[in-house]
């Protein structure tokens, strides 16, 4: 079900552990080959998959996708748009907020965006409510910097509106996707400081993009796909169930404490 197709005794009537699914994902460049809504795609074709894959065991309703985050490492190229993090984190905090005020329980956040600013604004958001009896959880990212997120890839860094990306965009919607094939391998090492105070294009990904987009397929795409819609179905299980979610590794949180 589909939270802005619903009427309010309709939504009264819901249980109140119905399983809420928030998309966030902001506009961001993602190189001269995909649309600048990437991520957002990406994270709603995986919340209509999660929707699909527990049909008929747990009622489940997906708010409206907001189409916003914070994106500093991409900020200086035209198509991004960014927010501060406290204005997402205040944002997606108030509407998880108003949600608990209705009594829901159980609330999932998707992004397909890992920009360490928008991790610690969601985050941030989860932690505030979680004491209004509404627990939410943001499994892509934690997966995602535990390197387990996507089917494991052979050669060098693969980054942003990469092969992965790219080929999940194959996938999803091919009819966006414009010129990946001649594209020229980027690889840039981004986990030192400097990734912490510079952007990529400051980094040298003049283009926008970091990896190596022209090795993308849809059948790696479609693994991509099928292993990211299976790690957010076990946590969607395991969030209803009261069992431990996962969590960001220790080294990502310390970072989002540190910036
Ligand atoms: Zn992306």
């Amino acid at each position: 079900m589909r939270y802005a197709e619903m009427n309010w005794p309709d939504i009264e009537a819901l249980d109140r552990d119905t399983l809420l699914l928030l998309t966030v994902s902001p506009m961001e460049e993602h190189g001269p080959h995909l649309p600048v809504g990437t991520d957002l795609f990406v994270a709603q074709a995986v919340e209509e998959r999660i929707m699909v894959s527990l049909e008929g065991e747990h009622p489940m309703v997906a708010l409206p996708p907001l189409p916003l985050g914070t994106c500093r490492m991409a900020a200086d190229f035209p198509g991004s748009l960014s927010l501060p993090w406290k204005v997402v984190r205040d944002v997606v905090g108030h509407t998880l907020e108003s949600l608990a005020g209705q009594g829901f329980t159980r609330a999932m956040l998707l992004t397909f965006h890992m920009d360490l600013h928008h991790v610690k604004a969601l985050h941030a958001a989860m932690a505030r409510i979680r004491r209004s009896g509404l627990t939410a959880c943001e499994p892509l990212s934690a997966y995602y910097f535990r390197g387990i997120l996507l089917p494991p890839v052979d050669g060098e860094t693969e980054v942003h509106a990469d092969l992965r990306e790219t080929s999940l965009a194959l996938v999803l919607f091919p009819e966006l996707v414009h010129g990946h094939e001649h594209l020229t391998p980027v690889h840039i090492h981004m986990d030192g400081p400097s990734a912490l105070f510079k952007t990529m294009k400051e980094m040298g990904a003049e283009r926008g993009y970091v990896g190596d987009p022209s090795r993308a397929s849809r059948e790696y795409g479609q693994r991509c796909l099928e292993q990211v819609t299976q790690v957010c179905v076990q946590a969607a299980r395991a969030l209803l169930a009261g069992e431990e979610i996962p969590r960001l590794p220790s080294r990502i949180r310390l970072l989002l404490r540190l910036i």
